[in-house]
């Protein structure tokens, strides 16, 4: 069987950084049953708590700059929490390689999570295209990242390869 990492906040948990959650139903509840879900949350993971500052991947730079070097991320109060962003985006990677994920449904907006969007660290509610660290890590071990937007998509894939 195919197993899925997904967003904790996604799964119902409330563990976003205003605590609340962004839960999607649908096909979540379905996949649960079948014992797909591997749920995890990168930044509680690293040790944030609940709430919790925001923080945006500093200036239009995305999750892939982030991995390399060349971005970081800050909280709204200006402190640096690039390693621990970092560190939650390993922890989600080794739950995805322990668990056999070839697939992951993650939050959009977040700069751990984002799929298709994040903040642009300006902390003005800016959006732009890009991807969270946690994302950018999953991908660079080949595993297909998608928004929740793509849930249908994700669903064909895992009827298609079981
Ligand atoms: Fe949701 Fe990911 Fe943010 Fe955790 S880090 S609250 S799972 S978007």
């Amino acid at each position: 069987m195919k197993r899925i990492l997904v967003s904790a906040c996604l799964a119902g948990l409330p563990v976003r950084y205003d605590g609340s959650a962004k839960t999607l139903a649908s096909m979540l509840q379905t996949w649960c049953d079948e014992g797909r879900l591997v749920v995890v949350c990168p930044e509680v993971a690293a040790g944030f708590g609940t709430p919790r500052r925001p923080a945006e991947i500093q200036l239009r730079r995305n999750g892939r700059d982030v991995l390399d070097g060349t971005a970081r991320i800050c909280d709204n109060a200006g402190a640096d929490v690039t390693a621990l962003f970092i560190e939650g985006a390993r922890h989600a990677l080794q739950q995805a390689l322990a668990h056999d994920c070839r697939y992951a449904l993650l939050a959009d907006g977040s700069p751990s999570c984002g799929s298709s969007f994040i903040h642009d660290g300006t902390f003005s509610r800016v959006a732009h295209e890009a991807v969270g660290v946690t994302a950018a890590l999953l991908e660079r071990h080949g595993i297909r990242v998608f928004a929740p937007d793509g849930i249908d998509e994700l669903a064909a894939s895992i009827n298609v390869d079981g």
